[in-house]
């Protein structure tokens, strides 16, 4: 996802990396937990991890605990073959690397696996990080989780190939938004990136922009119910929409996940939020929601979700929860309010 950061420049000089790098360089064996939900800034952090330690002959594991298959459009990724279920992660193993996690949460059943680790390295970009490794690379003004991986791999003197960039770029291209929320350095890396022939439409095109038909009639459902709340967060206005499990059939989690980047345009609201039902077995206190947030300059959002046992970016984040969504519209502005 995004960062708050503007021009902000890196918060991390290479001695703040030293730790990081000579923990990557001597682990004996890894495994890299990606977050629960995985995006392509998680994943691709992790394959391009992966990929570059197993050319170290270092064995390499990487895992998300939920759901229990990779996203469609991740499937495309190199390093496929480095994923195992979370039912195989090796309960001890010499270094444990999280990527793109804010907190243990995130990881779901596998934060048991910490305990495992003879060390832990945290690699992430989110303010909100909790710093819960031993070691802790956390960039707040890095526009992804992939910008980091790049400057870890280029102290670990690993090489950025084509198939290593493939992954840095998917991460890359996904948290901008397609280059929209950028810092100096960000064309500079994709540059470097698209140089190694990758072919960067192509690989926009597979994580952004392909849906099936079904998402159509699917949009016109969700954004037809959407509602504005425009007295919300002082007057600057709240839009949102719903996202019930009815509406999702057997379309996949990528068109679930657009809604938020339509609804967020709405100009007359500082704050977007998409309520997306989850499958959920067990609903006997409520259905269960996972919540996109997004503001555009005013409401930091990254505390909203906090507060309501969440995280993320300033402009970017969310959080699970559980009830009818009267009362979680209702817990939502109160929070902004
Ligand atoms: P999303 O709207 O799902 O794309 O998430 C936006 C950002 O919010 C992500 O980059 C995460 O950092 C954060 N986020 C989303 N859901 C949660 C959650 N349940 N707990 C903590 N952070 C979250
Ligand atoms: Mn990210
Ligand atoms: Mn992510």
């Amino acid at each position: 996802m995004p960062t708050e950061s503007g021009q902000e420049v890196s918060e991390l000089s290479d001695a703040d990396l030293a730790p990081a790098i000579d923990a990557l360089t001597s682990a004996s064996s890894v495994t890299v937990l990606c977050h629960l939900q995985p995006d392509a800034d998680t994943i691709g952090s992790g394959l391009a991890l992966a990929i570059a330690l197993d050319r170290r002959n270092v064995p390499v594991q990487v895992s998300f605990a939920e759901p229990a298959i990779l996203p469609d459009s991740l499937q495309t990724l190199p390093g496929g073959d480095f994923l195992v279920a979370p039912d195989e992660v090796a309960d001890e193993v010499d270094l444990l690397v999280t990527v793109d996690c804010g907190s243990v949460g995130r990881l779901g059943r596998l934060r048991d696996r910490l305990d495992g680790a003879r060390r832990t390295v945290v690699v992430d970009h989110h303010r909100s990080n909790t710093c819960f490794g031993e070691i802790n690379v956390v960039d707040a003004a890095a526009e992804s989780t992939a910008s980091v991986i790049a400057r870890l791999l280029d102290l670990m003197g690993a090489e950025i190939d084509k198939d290593v960039a493939h992954c840095l770029y998917a991460g890359l291209v996904t948290d901008t938004g397609s280059f929209r929320w950028v810092r100096p350095g960000t064309h500079a890396l994709a540059e470097r990136l698209l140089e190694t022939g990758i072919d960067g439409g192509r690989i926009a095109r597979a994580l952004l922009d392909t849906h099936p038909f079904g998402w159509l009639p699917m949009l016109s459902r969700v954004l037809g119910s959407a509602e504005l709340v425009q007295e919300c967060a002082q007057g600057r206005g709240l839009v949102y929409a719903v996202v019930e499990r009815s509406d999702v059939g057997d379309l996949r989690s990528e068109e679930v996940e657009s809604v938020i980047d339509i609804v967020r345009t709405t100009s007359d609201a500082e704050v977007a939020a998409v309520f997306k039902e989850m499958p959920d077995g067990d609903a006997t206190d409520g259905p269960l929601w996972s919540v996109s947030l997004r503001s555009k300059d005013s409401v930091d959002v990254s505390a909203v979700a906090a507060q309501l046992g969440g995280g993320g970016h300033r402009f970017a984040a969310g959080y699970t929860t559980r009830g009818p969504i009267a009362e979680l519209v209702s817990a939502l502005t109160d929070a902004l309010d």
